[in-house]
């Protein structure tokens, strides 16, 4: 027998697969790791299939070595996943079969802990027959009673009922009346398990009628929905009820958050609701523990899988449901090669598993509405909160007013007012600036200068901090101390301009002398499980002003929040990406949805400078329909996504003439490509040539070669093509390719 191997590399010329010949006695499955001989060198490979013969001189195939389990790491349906996912986006199958196994288990570095065991290895009967004969020794009797029950026993636990017990062991084991083994033992996070619970909520008639649409797909051949209900509509509970019907089923589900919803308290709740079938897979994880998640998974021992994106590739066996929470979340999107969206994944998963998919937002992806108004997902709608409890009240503040009526701080009246009688009443209270640091930028007042960073193309911020404040630079972390005087004019007038979260926090701070505050963004949630620290001071009560950025706005659901306050709605509007209409409405809506969430109703302070754009409004008003209508009409009229493909060419060096040249070929070559087949320079409707927003980043020159396509198999064509053309060295230049960026700085 011979098989064909994927050797753990990834290089073009180690990109297909190598013929092994299958040792006499050895038995392989595909999906399973092996150690091969390659070069003089031995390497990790995975089996991707089996066969009899071989094209190959049979005398120069050379042997597999070992298996590295006796299981197939990889199960049939992700290597079949893993091929596809490497076939669309052009890269090494080895590439994205490294996305389904965790990390240790690559390079040798398993570490798996063992336990003796013994089991009976003749029935019962036969047992209790040979301890009425072991006259000679009660040990061996006792232990032979013991294992009776069939069961395996831990050999340690056997000790605690019979002393010494290993030279007894050992002699019925040779006189074949049990078997010892070595089993594997698991580190489980957190290991003491509460027993699952069940809240025991009567349902909403919101989450009734969506769970008679979605329970008869889990037991058929699967289903697609999208869920859209409101913030606080109680869609949690919709796909609790889901796994809960699953796991009846004997199937597995996979739930995907975002990271930051993965706090301790989260975990907890899951584990206290699923019990030990349920797998948290989360990035506080040691890589030990990791492992030992994966491998319940891979066993079957754990059904309920929780996790971030890179979830979506567990070996859950028998999957019948996946849950994409807050899918509208870009940390969806991978940016690391290889790049993938775990929507997508899911999507093709539960495709090919017959698994049913769920994807779950109070402000679904534009994308995700509009494949559901054309049929591919049933759109489901939960348009009241639980309880019936209101939305909140937003009220939306001028900023430009508020000059002039000689306010220059960053608190309008009313927000300085609902936040003293929040305070008041005891309540709590979340404000979000989605900026961090003091100061945004420093310049001087004589000649205009901007500080910016030596490495970088952007202006630095000002953090105060426990020293004298720095200048720090957000896109590579470098930090400077504020000039006195201006290094291009030698003026003296240096002066602080725009505010950030620490600003703002300075400022409740002042307001509210003796009220506790916390601040939350990336400053604050450093170090292992920084922001679980933070939402905990929340929670608990011990602090009564959460500050931060866009990271308060995800799904948080805390009963004792009234207010909520956006101190600059128009931050993120303003960014040169056909997205940010859709970001601002999503991070308007979703944190306007943290306020009101108990039993008081909630109120939501919107504070801007451009209160009469649609978007603040639709935000304001919780309209996502509008929104939607009105973003998916701008996108056809303007050719964005989704009625186009956004493509470009990044490139980057130190020295700017390389990375112009590297474009400048790049270009070329796209105009090459068109020429020779005019139907695809049919669907090519823009090509760009130029700097990007952040023309110099860590040191490097950058540029970028920007297309717009039609959508199709013209545009497919291309970006084959293009794939490969980023694919080839550029002297002294990196150059990526992406395709729908998540980004265009
Ligand atoms: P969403 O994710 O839709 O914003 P959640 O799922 O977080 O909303 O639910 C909001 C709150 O309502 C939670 O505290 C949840 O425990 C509670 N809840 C959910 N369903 C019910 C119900 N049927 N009856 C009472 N409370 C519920
Ligand atoms: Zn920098």
């Amino acid at each position: 027998m011979f098989c064909q191997v994927i050797i753990d590399i990834v290089h073009e010329n180690v990109a297909s697969p190598f013929t092994y010949r299958i040792p006499d006695g050895m038995d392989l499955m595909p999906g399973q790791r092996v150690a091969v001989p390659f070069g003089r060198r031995e390497k990790e490979g995975i089996v991707l299939s089996l066969s009899e013969t071989c094209d190959l001189d049979e005398n120069r195939v050379k042997d597999v070595l070992r298996p590295l389990e006796d299981y197939a790491a990889i199960p049939p349906e992700l290597l079949i996943l893993a091929e596809q996912m490497a076939q669309d986006s052009h890269c090494p199958l080895a590439e994205t079969l490294r996305l389904m196994l965790p990390a240790q288990m690559r390079g040798g570095r398993v570490h798996v802990k063992t336990e003796r065991t013994a089991q009976l290895a003749v029935s019962s009967e036969e047992a209790e027959a040979a301890a009425e004969k072991e006259k000679r020794s009660p040990k061996r009797a006792s232990l032979l009673r013991i294992l009776a029950d069939g069961e395996i026993h831990p050999v340690k636990e056997l000790a605690a009922a019979v002393k010494d017990p290993n030279e007894a062991l050992k002699k019925l084991a040779a006189d074949g009346l049990i078997t010892l083994s070595d089993e594997e033992t698991l580190r489980t996070p957190g290991s003491s398990f509460a027993r699952p619970e069940d809240p025991g909520f009567t349902l909403t008639t919101g989450q009734e009628e969506a769970l008679e649409e979605i329970l008869p797909c889990l037991k058929g051949k699967g289903g697609r929905f999208l869920l859209h209900g409101v913030t606080g509509s109680g869609k949690t509970e919709v796909f609790m009820a889901a796994v809960r019907s699953v796991l009846a089923l004997g199937k597995s589900a996979i739930i995907l958050v975002p990271e930051i919803a993965l706090t301790p308290q989260m975990v907890a709740w899951f584990r206290g609701r699923f019990g030990p079938v349920a797998a948290v897979i989360h990035s506080r994880l040691s890589p030990g523990e990791r492992f030992d998640e994966w491998r319940r998974i891979r066993r079957g021992d754990a059904r309920v899988v929780i996790g971030a994106r890179s979830a979506v590739f567990s070996p859950a066996r028998n999957l019948g449901l996946i849950v994409v929470d807050e899918e509208h979340e870009t940390t969806y999107l991978s940016d690391h090669h290889p790049r993938y969206d775990a929507r997508e994944v899911a999507i093709r998963r539960c495709e090919r598993e017959n698994a049913t998919l769920i994807l779950a937002s109070a402000t679904p992806s534009v994308l995700s509405f509009a494949r559901a108004r054309r049929g591919d997902y049933m759109l489901l709608e939960m348009p009241r909160r639980v309880q019936d409890r209101p939305l909140p009240e937003v009220e939306i503040v001028d900023m430009r007013e508020e000059l002039e009526q000689g306010n220059r701080t960053v608190l309008s009246y009313a927000l300085r007012k609902a936040l003293k009688d929040c305070a008041a009443r005891g309540e709590q209270a979340m404000l979000l600036m989605n900026r961090r640091g003091y100061n945004s930028f420093v310049s001087c007042r004589t000649c205009g200068y901007v500080v910016k960073c030596p490495n970088c193309d952007v202006s630095m911020t000002y953090h105060v901090g426990s020293e004298d404040g720095l200048l720090r630079c957000h896109y590579c972390g470098n930090a400077v101390k504020p000039p006195v005087t201006c290094p291009e004019c030698g003026g003296k007038y240096i002066r602080y301009f725009g505010a950030g979260t620490q600003k703002v926090e300075e400022e409740v701070q002042k307001l509210l002398p003796g009220v506790a505050t916390a601040r939350m963004d990336y400053d604050t949630t450093g170090g292992k499980d920084g922001h679980g620290k933070i939402l905990e001071e929340f929670r608990s009560g011990r602090a009564r002003i959460l500050i931060g950025t866009q990271m308060i706005a995800k799904g948080l659901d805390f009963p004792r929040v009234t207010l909520v306050g956006v101190i600059a709605a128009d931050m993120t509007l303003n960014l040169p990406d056909y997205r940010s209409r859709e970001r601002t409405f999503q991070l308007l809506t979703q944190v306007a949805g943290r306020a009101g969430r108990g039993e008081t109703p909630g109120r939501v302070i919107i504070q801007t400078y451009k209160p009469e754009d649609p978007v603040i409004g639709f935000a304001a008003a919780q309209d996502y329909r509008s929104f939607f209508e009105d973003e998916f009409t701008r996108r056809r009229r303007g050719l964005y996504p989704p009625f186009t493909l956004l493509a470009r060419f990044l490139t980057e060096s130190p020295r700017e003439e390389q990375a112009v040249a590297a474009a400048d070929q790049l270009e070329a070559e796209v105009r090459r490509l068109i020429e020779a087949h005019p139907a695809w320079g049919r669907k090519l409707l823009l090509i760009s040539n130029d700097a990007p927003g952040v023309k110099v980043l860590r040191g490097k020159c950058r540029r970028h070669v920007l297309m717009k396509m039609l959508v199709g198999p013209e545009a497919d064509a291309m970006i084959a093509e293009m794939t490969e053309m980023a694919r080839r060295p550029f002297e002294g230049t990196d150059v990526w390719f992406e395709v729908n960026p998540t980004t265009m700085m």
